[in-house]
C-alpha cells in the first residue's frame, strides 16, 4: 500500500506479512472486520459502491470503476458481503489470494448448490428441490407437502425472496412474487420444518488446515431477520459434536481459509443445516467482547496466515440487533453491562443499524438486562411503525 495515502496510519514493520487486506463489500460486516485488524496493525481497504457505507469510517472505500486501484493496493483479499459478483472475485484470485475462494463463494451464492452440497457431504438438510416453472411448484407440494417454503436460491438475505405457501391456492400469488428470478436461476422449494429452535455455528479454518469452533447461538428471527442470539445456546450439549462435526466437513472439502458460518434448524431427529454464510455473521457478534478472540479478528488471522485465537467464551452474553431505529444511547448505557456497536447508518424500516451485546458481570442479572433493553428496543420499533 502506498505510503502517501495520507489518511491512513503506516505500519512499516517487515515481520508483517500481510499490511492491507481489501474486503469485498463496506458493510457493518467490513466495519467490524477493520476494528479487529486495527490493533494487529493491519489495515482494511474496501471495494463498494455506496460511498456512505459503514465501513468507509475505518478505511478507503473503492469503487468498481477504482477495481485496479484497490487491486494493486492489497496484499491479500477477502470478503464481508456474499452476494458481492463472482467476476471481480474470480479476477482478483488470479493475481493474490482472496479468502475464502471463488470456489467456495460461488456454492455459498446459491442455494441449491449449497444444498447439493450438504447431501453430498452427508449433512442431514431439509428436503427440497429445484422449481424452474411454474407447474414445479405443484409437483413440490405432492413431494414435500404444505406448508412449502419457496425460495430464490440466489441473491436472498435477511428472509427477503422468500414465500411460505400454506395452501395450493396460493401458487399464483408466490409465483407473481418469485416467478421472475427463475431467467437466472431455479428457485428452490423446501419442505417446511417445524423446528424447536434455530443455532448457527461459527468455525475459523487457518491456513495450516487448524480448526477452531466458537460455541453455538441460540438465534431468533423477526420477519426473517436475525432479532437475536443467545450465547451459549442452552442446552445444546449433545449438538455441539454434530454441528461442530458437519462444519469441519464444509470446511475440508472447500479448503476454506476464513470464518465460516452454518445456519442450523434443530429438530427432535437433531441437526438439519439450512444455509452457509461464507464470512463473519451476525450470530457471532457477541464474540466481539464476549469470546477470548473475536470471529472478526480470528478472521482476520486466519486470512493474513497468523496464528488463530482462542474461541472460548469469556461470559454467557445475548446480542440484540437494532432494527429500523435507534433507542436513545443514554438510555441504553444507564443498563449494566450492555455494549452498543453503532454502524453509522441511516434509519430504515427493517434494516439493522447496530448491535447491542449484553453482558453483566453477574450472568444472573443477564436475563434482566436484556428484557430492559429489548424494552427500549421495542418503544422504537412501536414509534417506527
Ligand atoms: P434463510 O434465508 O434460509 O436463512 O431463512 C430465513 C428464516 O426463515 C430462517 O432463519 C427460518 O426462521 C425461516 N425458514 C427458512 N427456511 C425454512 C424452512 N424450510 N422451514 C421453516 N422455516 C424456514
Amino acid at each position: 500500500m502506498p505510503s502517501q495515502t495520507a489518511n491512513f496510519y503506516t505500519v512499516n514493520h517487515s515481520n508483517y506479512p500481510i499490511k492491507t487486506i481489501g474486503i469485498l463489500g463496506g458493510g457493518q460486516l467490513g466495519l467490524m472486520l477493520a476494528q479487529a485488524a486495527l490493533p494487529l496493525g493491519i489495515r482494511c481497504v474496501f471495494l463498494e459502491d455506496s460511498p456512505n457505507c459503514p465501513a468507509r469510517l475505518l478505511g478507503q472505500v473503492f469503487s468498481s470503476e477504482q477495481f485496479d486501484e484497490f487491486s494493486q493496493s492489497c496484499d491479500i483479499f477477502t470478503l464481508e458481503f456474499e452476494n458481492t459478483p463472482l467476476k471481480p472475485a474470480q479476477v482478483l484470485e488470479s493475481t493474490k489470494q482472496l479468502y475464502p475462494s471463488s470456489f467456495a463463494l460461488s456454492v455459498a451464492q446459491d442455494r441449491l448448490n449449497e444444498k447439493n452440497l450438504f447431501n453430498q457431504l452427508s449433512i442431514a438438510t431439509v428436503p427440497f428441490l429445484a422449481v424452474n416453472h411454474k407447474e414445479d411448484i405443484q409437483k413440490a407440494i405432492t413431494t414435500l407437502g404444505l406448508p412449502l417454503v419457496l425460495k430464490t436460491s440466489r441473491g436472498g438475505y435477511d428472509g427477503k425472496g422468500q414465500f411460505v405457501l400454506k395452501t395450493a391456492d396460493q401458487m399464483d400469488t408466490a409465483w407473481a412474487e418469485l416467478g421472475e428470478a427463475t431467467k437466472t436461476a431455479p428457485l428452490i422449494a423446501e419442505g417446511f420444518i417445524n423446528f424447536e429452535r434455530e443455532v448457527s455455528i461459527i468455525a475459523v479454518r487457518g491456513q495450516t488446515g487448524e480448526i477452531r469452533y466458537y460455541p453455538l447461538a441460540q438465534n431468533e428471527h423477526h420477519d426473517g431477520i436475525l432479532a437475536k442470539s443467545t450465547v451459549p445456546a442452552p442446552n445444546t450439549e449433545h449438538l455441539t459434536q454434530q454441528a461442530q462435526h458437519n462444519i469441519k466437513k464444509l470446511l475440508e472439502h472447500l479448503n476454506y481459509v476464513g470464518v465460516l458460518t452454518l445456519e442450523l434448524f434443530v429438530t427432535p431427529d437433531g441437526l438439519l443445516a439450512n444455509e452457509i454464510a461464507p464470512r463473519v455473521h451476525n450470530s457471532g457478534h457477541w464474540s466481539i467482547e464476549g469470546a477470548v478472540c473475536s470471529q472478526f479478528e480470528n478472521h482476520i488471522r486466519a486470512v493474513a496466515g497468523l496464528p488463530l485465537g482462542d474461541t472460548s467464551i469469556t461470559k454467557p452474553s445475548v446480542m440484540l440487533n437494532v432494527i429500523g431505529k435507534y433507542p436513545v444511547l443514554a438510555d441504553v448505557l444507564a443498563i449494566e453491562g450492555v455494549h452498543v456497536h453503532n454502524y453509522d447508518k441511516a434509519e430504515r424500516e427493517g434494516r439493522k443499524i447496530a448491535h447491542i451485546t449484553v453482558m453483566p458481570s453477574d450472568s444472573s442479572q443477564l436475563e434482566a438486562a436484556v428484557s430492559q433493553v429489548a424494552a427500549l428496543l421495542s418503544t422504537t420499533h412501536q414509534a417506527h411503525s
